[in-house]
């Protein structure tokens, strides 16, 4: 173990000894899942697994909020949504017309996600749990005391409600919009209330069958008593002065006598460039189009490094092939907390990335793999583990990579190569002959004879390397020299510099 000690070992370390905790972590399936969303669940997971390794009994649960309303016609979904706003997601149709409803067509590729990543939760739904009457007691209660929770609103979050205000928002039977009207008519036997639509009509609302559902700002502490949470990370904006940790807090106090979960408070993860990232607005890398270049272990890895009260800028282009390199190197140092938290044993990728990167930029095709890295001295008995982290490093070349690390290995000798000059000539020449003597044909050896060409010659190293990349590539800079001429292959490389000094002859 270092040193230092992990934040999520500091959260488990501060809640209650000797109770049963349960973690709970939520996501409203109105849009793709991306990984700003996932910062909320890996919290909680990190923290779960973190409690679980004190010796603290623990469950993680997930709440999926498929019982909130459409809110808007988002920037990916047709026009024809607009008569679905207002609607629960849960009764609205699938977008693809797969899938039960529309919150679990988002909900399916996001559940899948989760089993990648190693995390486990129990999945609550919000619309099975309002329709199959496990918030009765609990509405009831909140319907009783409705004008002690506006007195905590008002006070709290400083803002002036409706003196007919009501914390419970009916489910129009005619347009099946949740609606923000006031109810009457409380009857606590049959569990009614009854409302007045704005589209005109007049009903009544059996809160035992989810005909109805509680306003955010108390539906949040009423699943902290009902479950009894004890443990809950939240975005930042839940967490402002007045927000709804703060009045769901003394809510869940008055209203049911219970406390409110141990906070885990989290920034946002934004992409670099771009701002925070949200479904809503586009701004975001959805969770599966990540999971197709990054190793899970890795985006457990990007959550797990950052307390999460500080901010995550996340960037899918060269500082996704810094975190990888970061989590290779943790991995091998074998005792670093952050890896046994962000480890999926299954998931470990044996060849690093960036000499991925490399290998699917040499090979033609997904075949050509395998003898470029047997020249590497890989195993390459699981080939189709190998070719599954090629076609990562391909997806991220193809939409991430910045040009720097892109490269083309060119199969007859370059046009730059007739413009060398006599030192580049010469430095060819010695590189040259210093391979040919070389007995074994390895990134090391490979590397410590080009310098050793330098030498000999008193030629600046970097103009070699310089002059052996437009020999190659047709171009000035390119992968790391001793590895890329490992893999090229004793036989391509030899006769390419073969045919540069005989150029240079002509
Ligand atoms: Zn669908
Ligand atoms: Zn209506």
């Amino acid at each position: 173990m270092s040193e230092k000690i992990h934040w999520a070992d500091v959260y488990a370390a501060a809640v209650r000894k000797g109770i049963a905790h349960r973690i709970a972590t939520g996501i409203t399936p109105s849009g793709p899942i991306h990984i700003g969303n996932m910062r909320e669940v890996i919290t909680g997971d990190l923290v779960y697994k973190a409690m679980r390794d004190s010796g603290s009994p623990a469950e993680l649960l997930y709440i999926a909020d498929d019982f909130d309303p459409l809110r808007k016609v988002y920037p990916f979904l047709p026009p024809e949504y607009e008569a679905y706003i207002g609607r629960p997601l849960c009764d609205i149709p699938c977008p693809c017309g797969q899938c039960a409803n529309y919150a679990e067509h988002y909900l399916r590729p996001f559940l899948n996600a989760l089993a990648e990543l190693d995390v486990h939760p129990t999945v609550i739904r919000a619309s099975k749990q309002y329709r199959n009457g496990a918030y009765t007691d609990e509405i009831r209660a909140v319907l009783e005391n409705a004008s002690v929770i506006r007195d905590i609103l008002e006070r709290i979050s400083k803002r002036t409600l409706p003196a007919d205000w009501s914390p419970y928002y009916p489910i129009c039977a005619r347009c099946g919009r949740i609606i923000n009207v006031p109810v009457r008519d409380h009857d606590q036997e049959r569990h009614t209330v009854r409302y007045t639509c704005p589209c005109g009509w007049e009903g009544e609302s059996d809160y035992s069958r989810g005909e109805g559902k509680l306003v955010w700002r108390v539906d949040w502490p009423m699943r902290w008593a009902h479950f009894g949470v004890t443990v809950e990370p939240f975005g930042k904006d839940h967490a402002a002065a007045g927000g709804s940790y703060d009045t769901g807090k003394e809510i869940v106090a008055r209203v049911f006598g219970a406390e409110a979960p141990h906070p885990v408070m989290y920034e946002w993860i934004s992409l670099k460039g771009r701002g925070a990232m949200a479904s809503s607005t586009g701004v975001a890398v959805t969770i599966d189009a990540m999971l197709e270049i990054v190793p899970p272990d890795v985006l457990r890895y990007l959550i797990a490094r950052s307390k999460p009260e500080k901010a995550i800028d996340f960037d899918p282009g060269m500082g996704l092939l810094t975190l990888i390199d970061e989590f290779d190197r943790i991995a091998q140092s074998g005792d670093s907390r952050e890896y046994e938290l962000s480890r999926i044993s299954s998931a470990t990728d044996s060849i690093p990335f960036r000499h991925m990167v490399t290998v699917v930029q040499i090979a033609t095709d997904i075949e050509g793999i395998f003898p470029v890295l047997e020249r590497s001295g890989y195993d390459i008995s699981d080939r189709v583990a190998l070719a599954k982290q090629a076609e990562r490093a391909r997806i991220w070349l193809d939409r991430y990579a910045p040009d720097m690390v892109k490269f083309q290995v060119q199969e007859t000798l370059p046009a730059e190569v007739f413009g060398f000059n006599e030192e580049e000539k010469i430095a060819i020449a010695a590189v040259l002959s210093a391979l040919t003597a070389l007995s074994a044909w390895d990134a090391e050896h490979l590397h410590n004879a080009v310098y050793m060409a330098g030498e000999e010659t008193g030629i600046n190293p970097k103009k070699i390397f310089t002059a052996l990349y437009l020999a190659l590539l047709g171009q000035k800079r390119g992968p790391r020299l001793g590895f890329f001429l490992e893999a090229l292959g004793r036989t391509f490389v030899v006769n390419r510099l073969l045919e540069t000094v005989n150029a240079g002859a002509e």
